[in-house]
């Protein structure tokens, strides 16, 4: 049997997501996903593995709530923001009429998710933010259901202006809803614009425990709305989408005391952000160092290729950029403990020596 014709996509033309988890390389020091360096410990209670779960567990919420400030009926829990890009996808675009809308370089999975539920993309190539052209979403603005932006963005690190998603959000008040991916958020939380939901109903916050709080193997995020959204939202998600252990562990960490611990440790990286930035400035063969208002600093080579297969022998894991479009000969690094640093810049500056460029 050809199970390639018995899936309803053409398998060779989809290009999957690839994760940093699913590539098998050794290393010793990660910085190819964005994770937080530092673990956390937690203890299971696990008293009723026998029952579901809660749906939508109120401590977690209310906790959540009160963490993001906005009202216990904004928010809904999911399986990361992965889940809740799905749902968004899944709920409100019908395949072959409804658009999703993005702008690139971005986070890859707005893509895929449309493209696995057949929902066309606009996809807008955004060198910077100056000269916004608000047009090209007035242009396309039937059908448009959903818009993505991811701020701080994945991979290069910068934040779409203000002023720009307030435009945005108006121009489409009435007809779509605008995603404002915060995943990163913590890094810079002054940025964040979760108050105006109250004031603009087509706002959609995501947020999630992957990055700063440390917690990307539980695998939890929170859409925060306005409570018609969240209602439809609750309406189609998945009966038990939060298994007990997960949620056990986010009632912990989702505490005052935590909280201030996972605040220290955002300083904590932050600082080694900026000492990384000068130190990759030095380094010759490093063409340009983008700022960036998130756990991870994008950098443009001479060679790309070369930087990460040298580095990789060394067990210094980074994401490639280079097939991104836009982003030839860059490279993705998270910020690591001062350590994995300093490391990283030793290797770098072997490399330097050898004047090899
Ligand atoms: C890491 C990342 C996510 C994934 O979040 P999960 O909650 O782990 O699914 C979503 N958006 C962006 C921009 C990310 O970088």
């Amino acid at each position: 049997m050809n199970f390639k014709k018995l899936v309803k996509f053409n398998i060779n033309n989809f290009i999957p997501y690839k994760s940093a988890r699913s590539m098998c390389v050794n290393g010793s020091v990660w910085l190819n996903a964005n994770e937080s360096p530092v673990n956390n410990e937690f203890f299971l209670l696990n008293k009723n593995l026998n029952r579901y779960p809660y749906p939508q567990p109120k401590n977690i919420i209310l906790r959540y709530s009160k963490y993001s400030k906005v009202n216990f009926n904004n928010v809904l829990i999911s399986r990361g923001i992965d889940e809740s890009i799905e749902l968004f996808t899944k709920i409100f675009c019908r395949p072959k009429i409804d658009k999703i809308m993005y702008f690139s370089p971005t986070y890859d999975m707005y893509r895929i998710t449309a493209e696995i539920f057949r929902i066309d993309t606009v996809n807008i190539f955004l060198k910077n933010y100056n000269n916004f052209n608000y047009d090209i979403i007035r242009k396309n603005i039937k059908f448009l259901k959903l818009i993505y932006i991811c701020r701080p963005n994945n991979p290069t690190g910068d934040i779409m202006p203000k002023e720009i998603l307030i435009n945005i959000l108006n121009i489409c008040k009435k007809t779509s809803l605008v995603i404002v991916d915060e995943a990163y958020i913590e890094f810079c939380c002054y940025k964040s614009v979760v108050h105006l939901i109250d004031k603009y109903s087509n706002l959609v916050v995501l947020r999630t425990l992957s990055k700063a709080f440390g917690l990307a193997g539980i695998r939890c995020g929170f859409s925060i709305a306005n409570s018609e959204i969240i209602n439809i939202l609750n309406k189609f998600i998945a009966p038990y989408p939060i298994p007990t252990p997960v949620c056990n562990i986010v009632n912990k960490f989702l505490s005052n005391k935590f909280i201030s611990f996972m605040k220290k440790s955002v300083l904590e990286i932050n600082k080694n952000k900026n000492w990384l930035f000068k130190k990759l400035k030095k380094i010759y063969f490093i063409k340009k160092v983008f700022k960036s208002y998130a756990n991870y600093i994008l950098i443009k080579c001479i060679s790309s290729d070369f930087i990460i297969k040298k580095l990789e022998s060394k067990g210094i894991i980074l994401r490639d950029q280079n097939k991104n479009f836009g982003l030839k000969n860059c490279i993705r690094i998270s910020i690591g403990t001062k350590l994995e640093c300093k490391k990283l810049i030793y290797e770098l500056k072997k490399i330097s020596y050898k004047n090899i460029f």
